[in-house]
């Protein structure tokens, strides 16, 4: 029920006990008053707070229970976080405020800029980007620049089959034509194909690894030898580095540049459209080319630097999304070198421990070690008519939310595919509950397959057409009625 089928006319949820204070309260609304709405609802104060506190019940997030969402790492984001991006001190700056002024803010960034550097083994690091897909789309802006100024001829970008959607879309914004490289039979690049691909046209080959089936490719040393050695250069996306953190360095596996999703990896909420931060880090002969302004250090002073005439220029306004670089600043500091390196190992080992609990019931794509997620397979279901989407919403039934499904469409031996990514926040007992839960829905899968294909029956919205409101959209309330 919206607020707009409780409205009653008259029903008022605030009203000023004076007239003089109504003559001021309307003459501070008109400039916000829109023209044109006809009629807004009108509730009482009790009926307002009702609706939007039972609003805010029925949704579903990481402090609500577990979110085993493949490649989208929805791990805990400590309140601390939070606690010190409210600071006044960072709230009440102003990005237009004098330099001078902001010393602090600069001070934070740049050395949130130096903990990434040694995280990545990078030289230099860009802030701006707002989300992932932004940042790829910064570096291959980068890379762009470069080889227009060193070797146009380079115009493709090679990216294995297996990357994630934004990669070709990223680099095909920024110029380049996409070309796609096979993975091999143990899930990483073909290296024969690659072999084959790697010419005098092609400028780079974007790479994820561990990549987005959660392997880590064993390769990767003859990768970069070749790609380099044939005038390319290798871009990493690094949204998930939290297989990797303080155990290995992009920057001495021989990316030249690389993205990191601080909403991801260094516990920034991300969803819901609010703001990400996705800082992209590069090797020094790079440097020239990043967005302006840089943040830098000068006469033990904090500046912007915009003087980079090689520059793409800006990606963002002002110093980027200022509170969540805050949030990962703190995240960093509280974890220090040692933490980050633990958390990347709990990560390893989560994935790992989920993958072996339930490959007796979904057998995984590759039977090998996974880093930080793992891809397991519901196809042996059909025989009962259950599909993958079944068995995802009845897991909803038991309180959780469902993984990452039919994504990534690799490998085509393993169809009805689900990425589970548990992440290094949960617990024993809560991984061991899940899979309890996975277990006992492929017992119902055999034995009442029809709880399953009418799923989920306990949550608030019951089985929805997935693609109706996609087609249909209902922007406002007259769309609404127009459907009937
Ligand atoms: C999430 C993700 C992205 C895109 O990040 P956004 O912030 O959603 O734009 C890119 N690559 C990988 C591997 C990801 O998991």
């Amino acid at each position: 029920m919206t607020l707009y089928d409780k409205s009653v006319a008259g029903r008022c949820a605030f009203s000023f006990s004076f007239e003089e204070d109504e003559a001021r309260a309307e003459s501070c609304i008109p400039d916000y008053a829109r023209a044109g709405v006809k009629s807004l609802p009108e509730v009482s104060e009790l009926d307002l707070v009702r609706h939007f506190t039972n609003l805010a019940t029925v949704n579903y997030g990481v402090d609500t229970g577990f979110y085993p969402l493949g490649s989208c790492t929805m791990k805990y984001n400590p309140k601390i976080n939070e606690r010190l991006a409210a600071d006044p001190r960072l709230t009440m700056r102003h990005p237009l405020d004098d330099v001078s002024e902001n010393q602090g803010v600069l001070q934070m960034e740049y050395e949130l800029k130096e903990s990434l550097e040694e995280i990545t083994g990078m030289d230099d690091f860009t802030l701006q980007p707002a989300c992932g897909a932004h940042g790829e789309l910064t570096g291959m802006l980068i890379i762009h620049a470069y080889m227009r100024d060193h070797d146009p001829r380079r115009t493709r970008v090679l990216i294995p089959d297996s990357a994630h959607g934004t990669n070709p879309a990223s680099a095909s914004m920024a110029g380049f034509q996409v070309v796609t490289v096979p993975s091999d039979e143990r899930g990483g690049v073909d290296m024969e194909a690659l072999d084959h691909l790697m010419d005098d046209t092609v400028a780079a080959i974007m790479l994820t690894n561990p990549n987005t089936v959660g392997l880590f490719d064993e390769n990767i040393t003859r990768i970069s030898e070749l790609v380099h050695a044939r005038g390319g250069l290798l871009y990493y996306d690094g949204a998930n580095l939290n297989a990797l953190m303080g155990l290995i360095r992009p920057g001495d596996l021989g990316f030249d540049v690389v993205h990191l999703n601080l909403h991801k990896t260094f516990s920034t909420p991300h969803g819901g459209g609010g703001p990400g931060a996705a800082p992209v880090g590069v090797k020094q002969f790079l440097a020239e080319y990043l967005p302006v302004p840089i943040v830098v250090q000068r006469d033990g002073q904090y500046a912007l630097d915009s003087d980079r005439p090689r520059s793409i220029g800006r990606m963002s306004a002002f110093y980027g999304n200022t509170g969540v670089l805050a949030r990962a600043f703190v995240y960093i500091r509280m974890m220090g070198r040692d933490g980050l390196a633990a958390a990347s190992r709990a990560a390893v080992i989560n994935a790992n421990y989920v993958k072996k609990l339930l490959a007796p019931y979904y057998p995984p794509a590759y039977d090998r070690p996974v880093m930080h997620e793992t891809v397991l397979s519901a196809k042996g279901y059909d025989k009962y008519g259950v599909s993958l989407l079944d068995i995802a919403k009845r897991l909803m039934d038991y309180g959780y939310h469902p993984p990452t499904i039919y994504f990534p469409h690799f490998p085509p031996h393993a169809e009805e595919v689900m990425m589970i990514e548990p992440t290094e926040s949960e617990s024993r007992e809560t991984l061991d509950a899940f899979c309890d839960a996975l277990i006992r829905i492929s017992k119902e899968a055999q034995e009442q397959p029809d709880l399953l294909l009418s799923a989920p029956h306990n949550t608030v919205v019951t089985r929805v057409n997935e693609t109706y409101a996609a087609r249909h959209l209902v922007t406002s309330q007259r769309d609404k009625k127009g459907i009937g």
